[in-house]
């Protein structure tokens, strides 16, 4: 039996993992990827404070170490639900339970499809969803991002890196992302951009040969040749364990109030998978640190 079993080894799960496991907290991490969540997947990151440029994986692996230090214990699993009500949760893994006296749920976020033909059939063939795992494959190519968020745009850029071309596909005719991403993206010779303008369809033959782009304004369509798709369009929570639950908001994010915790006693939220979380690595660490402070509290009173 853990005090408490934190569901998700992101950036929230991991602060979560430290701040429990440092209150004298038997603490369990369960993931089913690899430590570090979605940071796993960027590199170039310039707004955790204390770092001016690290790269994801070794923030990653600087977290892990640091949870494994100072006791977390690390478990691989797929969690497939959780029965959240009375004192013991029970985590039902693919191969297993696992009991606690409470729960930090930080299962994050995971990339939104864009939904329209030839995606499904070209992914992994053309079309992806993480420029730092594929962008090397394209060097000398062109290539085509679809999104203005910061993920958008901070991509486009590492993407400038291997591709002879960026062409940026966005639905409206301003960006979404930061500032200090939109003026870097600006000033990149290597980037250009189409403004109002939604793919309709990914084509290609065997392999992505390019898009077809329709503009929003005029209802005019063009082939855009692009031998890579880089898809980011937004990200949605990964809460499909806990379907139905009373914890979830319409879109599935898990409702908290402002110190994580959920409608249901013992069970707390952190990070990208939280309604109106910020959505970014500082703010899963303090959503994780808050839980797992408020978890104490909670165990103090049973
Ligand atoms: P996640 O990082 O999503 O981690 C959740 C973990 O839970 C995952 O490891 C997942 O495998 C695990 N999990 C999910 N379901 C289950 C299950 N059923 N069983 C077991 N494990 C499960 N933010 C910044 O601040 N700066 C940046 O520069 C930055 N760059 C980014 C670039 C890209 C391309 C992307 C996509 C995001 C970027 N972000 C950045 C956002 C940042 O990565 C996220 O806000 C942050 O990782 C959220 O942390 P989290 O711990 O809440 O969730
Ligand atoms: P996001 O901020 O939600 O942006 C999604 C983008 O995709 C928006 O520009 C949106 O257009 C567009 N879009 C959505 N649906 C679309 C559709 N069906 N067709 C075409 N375009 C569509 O998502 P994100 O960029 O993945 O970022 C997710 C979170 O991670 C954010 O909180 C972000 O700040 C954070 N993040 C931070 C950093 C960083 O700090 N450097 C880097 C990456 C991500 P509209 O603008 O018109 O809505």
């Amino acid at each position: 039996m853990y005090d408490v079993a934190i569901i998700g080894g992101g950036p929230a799960g991991l602060s979560a993992g430290i701040y429990a496991a440092r209150a004298n907290l038997k603490t369990v991490i369960i993931e089913r990827g690899l430590y570090g969540g979605q940071m796993q997947n960027t590199l170039d990151i310039e707004n955790y404070p204390g770092f001016e440029n690290i790269e994801g994986p070794e923030l990653s692996e600087r977290l892990y170490k640091q949870a494994l230090q100072v006791g977390v214990e690390w478990k691989y699993g797929n969690v497939q639900s959780i029965s959240l009500e009375g004192q013991t949760k029970v985590v039902k893994l693919e191969d297993g339970t696992v009991e606690a006296r409470s729960v930090i749920i930080a299962s994050g976020a995971s990339p939104r499809p864009l939904g329209v033909p030839g995606e499904a059939e070209f992914t992994g063939r053309g079309v992806s969803y993480c420029a730092t795992c594929d962008g090397a494959l394209y060097r000398g190519a062109e290539v085509i991002v679809i999104g203005g968020g910061d993920s958008a745009i901070k991509e486009a850029i590492l993407l400038t890196r291997f591709a002879s071309k960026v062409t940026v596909i966005h639905r409206r005719d301003a960006l979404r992302a930061t500032g200090i991403l939109q003026n870097r993206a600006f000033a990149n010779e290597k980037i250009t951009f189409m403004w109002d303008t939604v793919v309709d369809k990914i084509e290609g033959d065997g392999r992505v040969t390019g898009v077809l782009a329709r503009n929003v304004k005029d209802g005019s369509t063009q082939v855009v040749e692009a031998k890579g798709v880089f898809i980011y369009v937004g990200v949605d929570p990964v809460t499909d364990f806990l379907t139905g639950s009373e914890i979830l908001d319409e879109w599935g994010y898990i409702l908290t109030d402002e110190f994580m915790a959920t409608a249901v006693p013992g069970v707390y939220a952190a990070g990208d998978v939280r309604a109106a979380s910020l959505r970014q690595i500082v703010s899963a660490a303090a959503d994780g640190a808050e839980a797992a402070m408020k978890v104490y509290e909670y165990l103090e009173t049973l």
